[in-house]
């Protein structure tokens, strides 16, 4: 269930990450480091008992599952946040990030943060958003890695600290006279009861400041059909968002396929976030549907260090193993990433560039 051998065409791909928590990326190694350096007492003896924790599949969510006396997902993910404390570290995460990135052979991210689980433990918001910004830019120059963010609202959050984080922000936005962070806004963090709906006057601010907008609709998740249909069709007169992250639930019901496709909403889809909840023959066959039905979809890795270390080529080889899928189809899943990405054109078509010259026909 876990991982696959990268091959060498998966591992040579040009790719784009679309849907990343770049705190989903802290890697036991830097988060042992940065304990040590902030004075962080984490619940683990030695480095090896720390790397051990990581080796579970964690309970999605309680309120939709059962306890089954697994950590959630999200009680491990927040529990990582609390070595994050100085700009440093914030810079540091998302350069080990791109250096890793740079590994896989991606060229462009859209990294997903937040900043009200920080502040809310005292980190203020300068702190998380300078790190970034510096990290975005000596990405380009250190890692050849080009990245635009996206400024989430924890969706678990009281719907109105939302407004107040955003505006705390903005400066760092891609508006005018802003620094140019993040280019887009979106939703994280726990769905259960929490419909896409009910962020929605949170969502007219950013479209009318120029900034994109993208919106998660987990996997199972209590109501998942509704929230989808309700992204596409209810906010903001279905003009709310322009691309859906997860959002597999589509495959439900025809009526949402159609309607991403005539609304042209491309889908970030994890593959093996769902793969650790749902057999290898169950859910592939819903990428391949989705696919076929003309729906756009990339491939992407939400959290890989809380999900096996699946990182965004270990979810395309899932998708070429299992969807069995052609080097051609391969290339055409980064296409779709590139055109539902909000990439400067030039970078763009850089890439486009560089898949047209990829070589489809050795056996590799
Ligand atoms: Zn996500």
């Amino acid at each position: 269930m876990n991982g696959l051998e990268i091959s060498p065409f998966i591992q040579s791909l040009p790719k784009v990450e679309l849907h990343i928590h770049i705190e989903g990326t802290l890697t036991p190694r830097l988060r042992w480091k940065l304990s040590k350096r902030n004075n962080i007492k984490l619940p683990y003896d030695t480095y090896e008992d720390l790397v051990a924790s990581y080796a579970v599949t964690y309970n999605h969510r309680k309120e939709v599952n059962g306890d089954n006396g697994a950590p959630t997902f999200l009680e491990a993910f927040y529990a990582g946040c609390q070595v994050l404390q100085t700009e440093e570290d914030f810079y540091e995460l998302a350069m080990e990030y791109f250096q890793k990135a740079a590994k896989m052979n991606v060229r462009y991210v859209e990294p997903m943060f937040s900043t009200q689980d920080h502040i809310q433990r005292g980190i203020p918001a300068q702190t998380v958003l300078d790190g970034y910004l510096r990290a975005q830019h000596d990405g380009p120059g250190r890692y050849g890695i080009h990245s635009n963010w996206i400024f989430c609202f924890l969706r678990d959050h009281p719907v109105l600290e939302a407004k107040d984080a955003y505006e705390e922000a903005l400066p760092w936005g891609s508006v005018e006279g802003g620094k140019g962070l993040f280019h887009a806004v979106g939703l994280a963090s726990n769905e259960f009861g929490r419909p896409p709906l009910i962020f929605e006057q949170h969502f007219r601010c950013p479209k009318s400041d120029g900034l994109h907008v993208t919106m998660h609709c987990d996997v199972d998740q209590k109501d998942a059909v509704a929230h989808v249909h309700e992204t596409i069709f209810d906010i903001l007169n279905g003009q709310g968002t322009e691309r859906i992250d997860h959002g597999l639930n589509a495959v439900d019901d025809p009526r949402l396929i159609a309607g991403l496709r005539a609304r042209n909403i491309p889908l970030t889809l994890c593959p093996h976030a769902y793969h650790r909840r749902q057999k290898t023959e169950v859910l592939f066959p819903k990428i391949t549907k989705l696919w076929k039905e003309g729906v756009k979809i990339c491939i992407n890795s939400d959290d890989p260090t809380y999900m096996h270390n699946v990182w965004i080529d270990g979810n395309m080889q899932k998708v070429y193993t299992y969807c069995s899928f052609t080097k051609v189809d391969m290339i055409n899943l980064v296409r779709n990433a590139v055109e539902a990405s909000w990439a400067e054109q030039g970078i763009k078509e850089a890439i486009l560039d560089e898949l047209a010259a990829v070589d489809v026909t050795e056996d590799n």
